[in-house]
Formats: C-alpha cells, structure tokens, sequence
C-alpha cells in the first residue's frame, strides 16, 4: 500500500502560491501527489511510488510518457531551431503534408497550442462563412475553457440541456448563442435546426464523447448530423482533440466514414508535447488571414513552434511504422474483456463501455446512450474504487464518467497486473 507523505508537504506548499496548489480545474483530487518523474506506461510520485498511468494525462500520451523516438526528435531539432515570427519552418510544412495525407477532412491545416484555440478558430471560421450566429453543441461533449462552449459539460442533473453557464464571468451574448442538444438524438438536432433556419453556423461534436467516458454514436447518428448540417446550411466540426489519432491516424472520421467541413485535433497528436491544429476543406480555410485577403483572425506567437512541431511528426512517423493502432486496440480489448469477466464473477453491476484503446466502467446496469443516462450511476462507488486502486499502484481517471486510455509503451502484463489489483480492490469493497 502506497504512502505520500512528501507529496502531502509539497501539495501543502504549492497551494501557497497558486490557487488551490494546481493549475487546471480538475487536478485537485485526492489523494494529492505530486509527480516528479515519468517514463513508458508509468508514472512516479515525489515519495517514489510507480503508478501504472492510465490517466495519460487526460489523453495525450498514446504512446507512452517520455517516449525516446520523439523526445529524440525534439531535442534534434532544437538543436538547430526554435521559433520564427515570420515566415514559416520546414517542419510546419512536413507536418501539414502528413495531416493533410492521412485526415480525410483535411484539405487545409493550421496550428495553434490548445485544443481550446483550435474549437475557438473552427466555430468563428464558421461564422464568418454563413454569417449565422449561433452554435450546436451536446449535454456532456467538452471543447475547452472560451464562452463559446465551456458549458453544459458536466451538469448537474437538474441542469441538463438548459442554460447553464460553465463559469461565472461568461458573455451572456455567447451563452445564449449556443445551443444545447441531446446526443445520439437526431430527432432533438432536426428539431433545433428547424427552429432556427437560418441562422446556425455550425454543430460541433465529440464524435465519441468522452469527455463522459465513452458514449458510442450509435449507427447512423454522426452520418445524420452530417445530413442535417448540410440540408440548413450549417458547418459539421468534428472536435477530434481526443479522438484525433488515438483512434485511427486519420481520425475517429476515418473509422465512421464522415467527413466534416472543419476537424479540430490535439492530445494524441504529439504524445504530449503542446500543439492542437484546425483543418478542413480549402474553400473554408483560406477564409483564415494567414492567407493574404482572408478575413478571419488567426494569429499566436507560439503557432509552429519546433517543440510541438517535431513532436507531431516524429508521433504520426511512429503510427506510420509501427504497429501502434494494433497494439493499443488489442490491449484495449484485453482490458475490457478482464474487466467484464471479473465484474460478471463479482456480481456487481457494471457496464464496461470503450473502444479500441479506451475504456470506462459505468456502475450502472446498461450502455449510455447520452448525458442523462448517467444519473444511473454510482459515483461514489467509483472514487472509492479509484483510491484503492492508487493505493496499489494503478492510477485512472478522477471521474468514471471520464475514460481511461492506453499507450503503446503499455504492456500484457500491465494489464494483467491492473486486472489483478482491480478484482482484488472490487473483491474487498462487494464484502463490506
Ligand atoms: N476538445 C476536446 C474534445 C477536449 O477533450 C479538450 C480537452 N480535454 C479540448 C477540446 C480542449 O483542449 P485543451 O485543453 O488543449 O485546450
């Protein structure tokens, strides 16, 4: 069983100087470790404890933290070059061609920093090409921190679908331009559009969401939306920050064979390093004024940086030649395979919900279908659950309703070894 007695002090200290002592809003959970070292599928807190990492850091790491291969790439083109602002680098040219070769909706790349930054470009772009205002977005899909979305995330049940700002502060303009509707509901979309002919710029979605775990569409529902943007005049953005390379190198679009009009990608991208891009068709992107007489703003002083570009390509160079995608599904199945047999053995309700290199267990008896079905579950079953598993050295996700992920680096045996540590925790709590 695992102590922190170093983290302890050290979290102690950093709430000295920082708010709460983390610098993003869902960090501050106990227990409190503080991380000093990372490598492969395993991460190391300030006392020394190893963790297997599932929480990859909330999904960037596909291919395992401080990867050699692009660590290795990194460093190499640090040693020759770093950030220009003018003009552009050969590294941000190889980088488009690859996104450009691999993600069917790409015609056109950007890069900027953040996810937050791609979905913020992807939704102005589209209004200044329909000239309509307003956005469509789903009870549970997250797409960053700016007004233009950062609500209805995680809901409180008795807010579910109505006007809930996610921050005090927000431009009342934008929290009333911004739709809400219910996922794997194509009727609840159709009905929305026709209310507001006209006047909807774009319907931007998780294709899976996980920022609630893992809620599959289900058959013909990303196809539907694709149907619906295109008969109201509306842009379809896929937000494939997590979905984007994790899944397929071309993408979750790729797998469900839709093509949106603007792909906004990040996380899987380059293993960790900081870069997020927006792309899609040409006719759309030129709009951007990066190209002389477009009329949409795009601008960032980091945009390009050697860090994030190498990182990028050496990731998507280790997918092109390695069996990535194979490995990860194949240990994704492993997972959830164990798990069920484990939970059906137990007794204990579950759903155990995924694909390919993610998964999450529900402590509710059938498969989510949206948001709300999620009242169903057992949170507080999970925390505990999840503290037990800490203590024995497996480290998930703060919320069940968020997914786990698994990276190359991860091996058989640390899923054998995760399995082991999850029934015996699942063991002692069905006995108290
Ligand atoms: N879109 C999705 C689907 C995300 O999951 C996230 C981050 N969790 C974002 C956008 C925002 O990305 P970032 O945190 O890099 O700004």
């Amino acid at each position: 069983m695992k102590n922190y007695p170093e983290s302890l002090r050290l979290y102690e200290e950093a709430k000295l100087y920082s708010p709460g002592g983390v610098h993003t809003s869902i960090r501050n959970v106990e227990p409190h470790l503080i991380f000093t070292r990372a490598e492969g599928a395993y991460v190391y807190d300030a006392d020394g404890n190893r963790y297997i990492d599932y929480q990859a850091a909330f999904g960037p790491f596909i291919l395992g933290h401080n990867h050699p291969y692009v660590n290795g790439k990194v460093i190499e083109a640090l040693g020759r070059t770093d950030l220009f602002g003018v003009g552009t680098t050969d590294l941000e040219i190889e980088l488009a061609k690859k996104i450009t070769k691999h993600v069917p909706s790409a015609e056109q790349v950007l890069f900027c920093n953040s996810g937050s930054e791609a979905t913020y470009h992807a939704i102005r772009l589209s209004r200044a090409i329909t000239g309509a205002k307003k956005l469509i977005k789903f009870q549970g899909c997250y797409h960053g921190w700016h007004d233009y979305v950062a609500r209805n995330m995680l809901s409180a049940w008795d807010k579910i679908g109505t006007r809930d700002p996610g921050s005090a502060g927000m431009m009342d303009e934008a929290i009333d331009n911004t739709l809400i509707c219910t996922f794997n509901d194509l009727e609840n979309v159709e009905e929305t559009f026709r209310q507001n002919k006209g006047e909807i710029a774009a319907l931007i979605v998780e294709p899976i969401p996980h920022n609630v775990g893992c809620i599959l569409p289900q058959p013909g529902f990303l196809a539907g939306l694709r149907q619906l943007c295109t008969d109201y005049g509306a842009l379809l953005i896929f937000d494939e920050v997590i979905t984007g390379f994790r899944h397929d190198i071309g993408g979750f679009q790729k797998v469900a064979g839709v093509t949106p009009d603007l792909t906004t990608m990040g996380k899987a991208m380059a293993n960790g390093f900081p870069i997020a891009a927006v792309a899609g068709k040409k006719r759309y992107m030129q709009r951007f004024n990066t190209q002389p007489g477009g009329d949409v703003w795009f601008a960032g002083t980091y945009n390009g940086h050697a860090v994030g570009t190498a990182a990028s390509i050496a990731t998507i160079e280790m997918m092109e030649n390695e069996p990535v995608h194979e490995h990860v599904f194949r240990l994704g199945d492993r997972m959830r395979g164990g798990l069920r047999e484990i939970l059906d053995r137990l007794g204990i309700e579950a759903y155990v919900a995924g694909f390919g290199s993610v998964w999450t267990t529900y402590f509710m008896g059938f498969e989510p279908k949206h948001y709300a079905d999620l009242q169903h579950n057992d949170a507080e079953f999970y925390v505990a659950y999840r503290k037990k598993l800490i203590e024995r050295g497996i480290f998930k996700m703060p919320m069940n309703i968020k997914r786990n992920s698994i990276g190359y680096s991860h091996t058989e045996q640390d899923i054998d070894d995760t399995l082991e540590a999850m029934e015996a925790v699942l063991k002692d709590m069905k006995n108290k």
